[in-house]
């Protein structure tokens, strides 16, 4: 673990509400639909906090997943699906 990682970490303690926000705005800031005010925030947050950047990253990976298997209309394999399930269950706040 790194001290950018242990920073982060201990500033998603002193800063929860930033953190909660954050995974609020989420899929809005994946989809590109946050204004540039809410959006700059968003990413300068990011920049301090490893911890939802992680999220963000694991969150688009998803997102890009699900996009492609959509347009290429076929099915979720499942191994994707379960990933997907997982990714929710550990995130309650996104269901
Ligand atoms: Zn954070």
């Amino acid at each position: 673990m790194s001290m950018k990682h242990i920073f982060g970490f201990f500033g998603c303690l002193f800063h929860p509400g930033e953190c909660r926000r954050t995974k609020k705005l989420l899929y809005e800031y994946v989809e590109g639909e946050l204004n540039q005010d809410t959006q700059h925030k968003l990413e300068k947050h990011l920049a301090d906090c490893p911890t939802c950047l992680d999220y963000v990253k694991s969150y688009r990976t998803i997102i890009e997943l699900t996009h492609h298997h959509a347009l290429a209309d076929t099915p979720i394999p499942p191994a994707l699906k379960q990933k997907l399930r997982e990714f929710i269950e550990q995130n309650p706040e996104l269901k």
